[in-house]
């Protein structure tokens, strides 16, 4: 099960450290983010240790699908929020510091929340074809 280092998220899911517990079930953890960027940023993590999104098992990947939703509602109704990003980071290019699978749910409020650098290009017709085979395929094997 644990194909990867331990991180601080395994000391919060054992009980070794505090944090603010929004939400549990055999599968998933939620915990609010200490360092928020807005009131009300919360973690929702799977408690299968693994790194990133892609390596999570198919239970564990609906556990977190499934709450997820649920906690977004649940942090809108606590702050009032009407708008809010959710955002999974995977690998450090990535800006993931903590190297356990983490959604962050982030309230925008007033002016507060995530930023988001969005550079854009324009989508070549070619690349566009040749890039979804080999993503089919991928799929498939
Ligand atoms: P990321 O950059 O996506 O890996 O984000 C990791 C997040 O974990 C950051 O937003 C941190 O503030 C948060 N974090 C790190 N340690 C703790 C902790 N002990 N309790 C709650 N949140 C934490």
């Amino acid at each position: 099960m644990s194909d990867h280092q331990p991180t601080i998220f395994d000391k919060i899911l054992a009980g070794e450290i505090p944090s603010y517990k929004v939400y549990e079930d055999d599968h998933v953890f939620a915990f609010l983010d200490i360092g928020p960027l807005s009131d009300g940023h919360t973690l929702v993590i799977p408690k299968e240790r693994k790194a990133q999104l892609h390596q999570l098992s198919d239970e564990s990947a609906a556990a977190v699908g499934r709450a997820l939703p649920r906690i977004c509602r649940a942090v809108m109704r606590a702050t009032g929020a009407t708008a809010y990003n959710v955002l999974q980071n995977n690998g450090s290019e990535a800006h993931q510091v903590v190297m356990h699978v983490h959604f962050h749910i982030i309230p925008k409020l007033g002016g507060e929340g995530l930023g988001i650098g969005w550079p854009a290009r324009k989508l070549d017709d070619s690349a566009a074809r040749e890039l979804v085979e080999k993503m089919r395929r991928a799929l498939e094997a």
